[in-house]
């Protein structure tokens, strides 16, 4: 696989950043994984958009424009035809201190992967999630690669033989472990609204303006866990999870059981979306 590294092309084994890197040492890093369908980059700007707040949240300076021409020179070498990026800038490497150094120059790493054999059977019948109470910092919107907690959920949830976690802090209902969640009750879709709880998904975005389309009503706004376990529906949106429904939660059901046509809806329409890129 080919990487960028700081201005190099590497090969990945061969390819190394320091042991004294702050994304290393600190989580002192930033990141984005952006989706390929049909060879092109799916909302890249929307993504090197958000990248670019993360970036000035942690006073990391870097020129976003080269990024983006990072971006697209690793798609033209590695013509894929449905994959991801993953990009991810950290401070730099500096001596270890915990005040932020002045001058480094931040390491840049990206590359592209391939989908091949993608499992989608999730997204066609359905995932089984746990609660698990968010005990993550707040400021969440940034997208860091302090992923500690979201990684401590998703294993507790697999060792459960779920799929995936459900984060909530006292009751209400937040996020999952990299996605954002929707409810739908009664023909409204209901989701966390954006601010420091959570990671303003692309995804969500798109489902938003989907269901505007659609004419179905959207209420950004916080429910509970009680509310989620009463829903009709419930899906979660991620770049890599699209638009996936969830049945079962805790071992209780969801509406029927099985996807909602809410959520079929929008599946469908999110797929012609990609489908027409
Ligand atoms: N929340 C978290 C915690 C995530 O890691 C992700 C995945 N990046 C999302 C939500 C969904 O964001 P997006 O739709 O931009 O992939």
């Amino acid at each position: 696989m080919l990487v960028y590294v700081n201005g190099q092309w590497l090969n990945d084994n061969e390819a190394t950043i320091s042991i004294l890197d702050r994304g290393f040492v600190f989580a002192d890093a930033v990141y984005e994984v952006v989706r390929i369908y049909n060879g092109r980059y799916f909302y890249l700007d929307r993504h090197l958009q958000r990248l670019k707040q993360s970036l000035s949240a942690l006073r990391i300076d870097v020129d976003v424009d080269s990024l983006e021409i990072v971006c697209r020179e690793l798609l033209e070498r590695n013509k894929t035809d449905q994959g991801s990026l993953y990009l991810q800038i950290s401070r730099g490497a500096a001596q270890r201190v915990h005040g932020l150094p002045q001058g480094l120059t931040p390491t840049v790493v990206a590359y592209v992967k391939g989908l091949s054999n993608l499992d989608t059977s999730l997204q066609e019948s359905g995932g089984k999630a746990i609660f698990y109470e968010d005990t993550r910092w707040f400021m969440c919107n940034i997208k860091t690669v302090g992923l500690l907690i979201n990684c401590l959920a998703k294993g507790e949830a697999l060792s459960q033989g779920a799929d995936d976690a459900i984060f909530h802090r006292g009751e209400i209902v937040t996020e999952a472990t990299s996605s954002n969640i929707f409810i739908v009750k009664n023909g409204t879709l209901y989701t966390h609204p954006n601010g420091n709880l959570i990671l303003p998904g692309i995804t969500r975005q798109v489902v938003i303006e989907l269901a505007h389309e659609l004419q179905i009503p959207v209420e950004e706004k916080p429910f509970t866990r009680e509310e989620l376990l009463a829903a009709d529906e419930l899906f979660l949106t991620g770049t890599m999870a699209e638009i996936t429904p969830y049945v079962k939660v805790e071992g209780r059901t969801i509406g029927e059981g099985k996807p909602g046509c809410v959520t079929r809806r929008l599946q469908d329409a999110f797929s012609q979306l990609t489908r027409s890129l």
